[in-house]
């Protein structure tokens, strides 16, 4: 249940996207254009497309988005599925050989690296094993939401130690390549113990993909798609009007606080303590994790969003501002010349400079 009043604040927060008709190719010209609007799930929450196009090239162009998030899914990104590359990597764990990956994932994986020195180990993909004890994935449904239990202070302790991104080794151009699928000339090593969590930034390496798939699309006039709190704008509307995304207000996460005036190419992600969290004993536990001491980070925002060209950037960016809080979160994401936008939990707002440019209340 929570995930899905989860997944409608994230449908609303694209609903000021500036896509008034849902009914494709209503009235006169205009409707030849689209807006065409497509809702489905993929990456545990919800993918909502409207693109702008002639209908059949539009069609065709969000089911090509659907089969790319699903393959991102199934081959690269799930720790659950044995079928995934990151599955393979954390069962390598502790192996001599390592493991081979391919150039894209091991690109990712430097990118994140970087990411997580930069911000001084606040954000870190190697703290798969915190976030399964935390057991996030499965917040979602009431069952598990009742039944859920902190863990132990010696278990999160363990897990805290297993993590780190400076202790994963990462080399490329291998003089051994691999015979696993996906074999490229990349390895990786992770220690014993250690397991990969790209929860944080999957979904804006699938908008950088979505919007090299625009660009070689020609024909399409432009879009605006959302993959839960991370979302792509592209091009330009039939009637030349910006995108508006809207910034959800995470003490009332039904309603927005004010709207973000696009235009062309933007990722826009947001990291709140409202998407997903559950109560035990009374206490709220959001899914954002400390690695320094395994516990939800404690910054006293209430949800950041960041506004930059790459989507991989603006998903590892909000993750990494929410725990470090507006001070360090906006120099270090200045560095990589990322707009932030800081709702605190008492209702303050806090922005950088360049992003007054774009909010309005
Ligand atoms: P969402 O996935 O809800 O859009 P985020 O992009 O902020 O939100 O990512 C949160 C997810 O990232 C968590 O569910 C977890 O899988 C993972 N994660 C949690 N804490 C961290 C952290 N400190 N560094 C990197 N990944 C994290
Ligand atoms: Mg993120």
């Amino acid at each position: 249940m929570k995930r899905y009043l989860g997944c409608m604040f994230f449908a609303l927060m694209v609903l000021l996207c500036g896509c008034g008709r849902d009914v494709p190719g209503e009235g006169g010209d205009r409707g030849k254009e689209g807006p065409w609007q497509r809702v489905d799930t993929a990456m545990g929450t919800v993918i909502q497309q409207t693109v702008y196009g002639a209908q059949e090239t539009a069609e065709l162009f969000s089911e090509d988005v659907m089969e790319m998030l699903y393959q991102m899914e199934r081959e690269e990104l799930s720790w659950r599925l044995d079928t995934s590359q990151v599955y393979r990597i954390n069962r390598s764990a502790g192996l001599e050989e390592g493991c081979a990956l391919s150039e894209e994932l091991a690109g990712l994986l430097e990118a994140c690296q970087e990411l997580s020195v930069r911000s001084e180990g606040a954000f870190d993909v190697t703290l798969g094993r915190l976030t399964s004890l935390w057991n996030i994935d499965q917040w979602s449904t009431e069952e598990n939401m009742t039944q859920f239990q902190i863990p132990s202070g010696k278990e999160l302790e363990a897990a805290v130690e297993s993590c780190g991104s400076s202790k994963m080794k990462i080399v490329r151009n291998a003089e051994s390549a691999g015979t696993e699928p996906d074999s490229g000339r990349a390895r990786i090593w992770l220690p014993e113990g250690m397991r990969l969590d790209l929860g944080a930034v999957g979904k804006g390496l699938a908008l950088s993909r979505i919007s090299r798939l625009l660009e070689e699309r020609e024909e399409m006039g432009g879009a605006v798609i959302s993959l839960g709190g991370s979302v792509l704008t592209y091009g330009v509307k039939p009637d030349g009007s910006p995108w508006k995304v809207g910034i959800v207000d995470p003490a009332d996460p039904s309603s927005h606080l004010g709207i973000l005036t696009l235009e062309g190419q933007w990722c826009v992600s947001t990291s709140g303590d409202y998407e997903r969290y559950v109560e035990a004993d009374g206490v709220r536990y959001h899914h954002i994790l400390d690695p320094a001491t395994g516990y939800p980070a404690q910054s006293g925002v209430g949800g950041v969003t960041v506004l930059v060209k790459d989507g991989l950037l603006s998903d590892g960016l909000s993750t990494a501002c929410f725990i470090l809080g507006p001070e360090q979160g906006m120099e270090l994401a200045e560095a990589y010349g990322a707009e932030t936008l800081f709702v605190m939990q008492d209702g303050s707002i806090r922005m950088s400079e360049g992003m007054e440019t774009y909010f309005s209340r």
